[in-house]
């Protein structure tokens, strides 16, 4: 089976891409966090293994989530576009051992705009209800169009948080970045651009990998 990889840090539209190409190449989307989530809230006996691994605070091990893979593949799929998978080098080998790895990659975005794009997020203090100050924004400023409540920034959105949570990214991505680019499967992407260049760009080099 193909595949195609998805890797980048939240606000560098990652997932945005990742469904974009699997629509032009009719391959299944797969978004492992939202397998998980789907596993948990349908409350499978898989899920409910998850849920516990998430309560105590550790990570969800790879023969769990290779099992979860492979139960929530679409019965005469095309290819399949992964985001979110793989973590690991574990996972990585898992990976090629088992799938035809066409292209991995790799939406690369510098602090200063990660920042702006995570820190122009809001979210409504009484409903929950999420807004963008650049690409969805509420009606009045600092006022949820839904229930009229008081918009936030939540913590985790703090220019500090979104620094350090880079830091991490790009370390535990780092080796993994590495052991793509032996393969010759790696392509960089910069993720400063619009949907449609970058969308351009990745197809550029889908359309070189497909001869
Ligand atoms: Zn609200």
């Amino acid at each position: 089976m193909q595949c195609y990889v998805f890797f980048g840090i939240q606000g560098s539209g990652k997932g945005t891409q990742a469904e974009l190409l699997s629509r032009e190449l009719d391959f299944q989307h797969v978004n492992m966090g939202d397998l998980l989530r789907e596993q948990v809230s349908q409350q499978t006996e898989l899920g409910r293994r998850v849920q516990d691994i998430i309560a105590r605070g550790e990570l969800v091990p790879d023969d769990l989530i290779f099992e979860i893979i492979d139960i929530s593949l679409l019965p005469g799929c095309q290819g399949i576009v992964f985001d979110g998978f793989p973590r690991t080098v574990n996972q990585a080998e898992y990976l090629v051992r088992h799938f035809e790895v066409l292209q991995v990659f790799f939406l690369e975005l510098d602090e200063a705009e990660a920042i702006e794009r995570i820190s122009s997020r809001r979210v409504c203090s009484e409903c929950g209800a999420n807004f963008n100050l650049i690409s969805h924004k509420p009606l009045r400023e600092g006022v949820c169009d839904i229930c009229g409540g008081d918009l936030a920034i939540r913590k985790d959105d703090r220019p500090e948080a979104i620094t350090k949570r880079l830091k991490e990214f790009y370390e535990q991505t780092l080796v993994l970045k590495e052991f793509f680019s032996e393969l010759r499967l790696l392509s960089v992407i910069k993720a400063s651009g619009s949907v449609t260049s970058i969308a351009r760009d990745i197809n550029a080099v889908v359309h070189q990998v497909k001869h």
